[in-house]
C-alpha cells in the first residue's frame, strides 16, 4: 500500500535516540539535545525547576505508592503547611514523612518538626492557588 507524504515523514523519524537523522545529543553529556541546539537542557543553561520542586516530585511519588501514612497526612502540623509555597512546604513535609516512623522513639525531634510546621504556617504568607486547577487533593498530601 502506498504511503502518503505524512506517513513517509513520520516513518522516517522512527529511529533510536542518537542515530544519525534522529535526535541530536548534547555535545557535553550525550543526553538528548534541545531542538536546533547542540546542548541539553542542563548544559544550555535552561532554568531548572524552582526550589522545592524535587521534594514536591518525591512526595508525589511517595503518595502514588502510598508511602505517606494517612495518619500523617491528617496530622494538624502536616496539614497546616497546605497553603504554603512548595519551596517551603515540600522540604518540610519530606522531613516529616522521614521522621514519622521514629516519632515515639524520638518525641522531641518530632515535636520540634511539628512546632516548626506550625510556626511556618503562621509566619509565611500563603500562596493563592487557582481553584480551577483542581489540584487541591494533591496538595493535601504533597
Ligand atoms: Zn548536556
Amino acid at each position: 500500500m502506498a504511503m502518503n507524504a505524512t506517513q513517509a515523514k513520520n516513518l522516517s523519524k522512527r529511529v533510536k535516540f542518537g542515530t544519525p537523522g534522529g535526535h541530536k545529543l548534547c555535545a557535553l553529556c550525550r543526553r538528548v539535545a534541545l531542538r536546533d541546539r547542540t546542548l541539553c537542557r542542563r548544559h544550555a543553561g535552561v532554568s531548572s525547576p524552582g526550589p522545592g520542586m524535587a521534594e514536591y516530585r518525591l512526595l508525589q511519588r511517595w503518595r502514588t505508592v502510598a508511602l505517606i501514612p494517612p495518619d500523617l497526612a491528617a496530622h494538624p502540623a502536616y496539614a497546616s503547611l497546605v497553603s504554603l509555597p512548595a519551596r517551603i512546604r515540600c522540604p518540610h513535609r519530606v522531613a516529616m514523612v522521614l521522621a514519622w516512623p521514629t516519632r515515639h522513639e524520638e518525641p522531641m525531634a518530632w515535636h520540634a518538626l511539628a512546632e516548626h510546621a506550625y510556626r511556618l504556617a503562621t509566619e509565611v504568607a500563603p500562596v493563592a492557588r487557582d481553584p480551577g486547577l483542581g489540584l487541591a487533593h494533591w496538595d493535601a498530601m504533597t
